[in-house]
C-alpha cells in the first residue's frame, strides 16, 4: 500500500484514506495527480518524438533540397572534359 505525507503534520497517510489519520487533515492527492500529469506529459512527448523521428516531421528550412552550385560538377578542374550538357540533344521548350 502507498503511503503518503500528511501536509499538516508530515504523519504518514495510506494512499486509500482521504484523511490524516494523525491530525484529521483532509489529504489532497495533489502529489499522485502531478506524476500523473508529468508522465502523460513525457509519453506524449516521445510519442511525438517517435513519430516524427519515423514519419519526418513538419520540413525545417535548414533541410529543405536547396541548389548547391558545386554538386553539378563536384572537384572539376580545368583538365576535366565540360560536361555532356554542351553536346546533349536539344529539348523542346516552348
Ligand atoms: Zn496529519
Amino acid at each position: 500500500m502507498a503511503l503518503t505525507a500528511c501536509t499538516h503534520c508530515q504523519g504518514l497517510v495510506p494512499a486509500a484514506s482521504d484523511r490524516c489519520p494523525n491530525c484529521d487533515t483532509p489529504v489532497v492527492a495533489r502529489r499522485s495527480r502531478a506524476v500523473r500529469i508529468a508522465g502523460g506529459l513525457f509519453v506524449g512527448g516521445a510519442f511525438a518524438t517517435t513519430l516524427m523521428a519515423c514519419y519526418g516531421g513538419p520540413p525545417r528550412p535548414t533541410e529543405l533540397p536547396q541548389p548547391t552550385p558545386g554538386s553539378a560538377s563536384p572537384s572539376s578542374t580545368s583538365t576535366d572534359p565540360p560536361p555532356v550538357s554542351t553536346i546533349a540533344p536539344p529539348e523542346a521548350k516552348p
